[in-house]
């Protein structure tokens, strides 16, 4: 995955869609499901703001998920 756009954290965070294709609630990062497969410490990293840690968190939380379909999803 190559994002280094912070536009696209924004984007995904603010979006009713997870980036499985699930709905999720606009200010999360994930579905109740994808959220949930996370270990403790996943979890927890996703509660750092953009900038400060956010980016990798949820890069990590997207490998860790199998997520590919990031910037097809998102790119504009
Ligand atoms: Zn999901």
């Amino acid at each position: 995955m190559k994002v280094s756009d912070k536009k696209f954290y924004w984007k995904e965070l603010q979006s009713n869609e997870c980036l499985c294709g699930d709905y999720k609630n606009p200010g999360k990062s994930f579905c109740y499901w994808c959220y949930g497969r996370l270990p403790k410490e996943m979890k927890n990293a996703l509660y750092q703001q953009i900038g400060n840690g956010y980016e990798e968190a949820l890069d990590d939380a997207v490998k860790y998920l199998g997520l590919n379909e990031v910037n097809a999803s998102f790119s504009s």
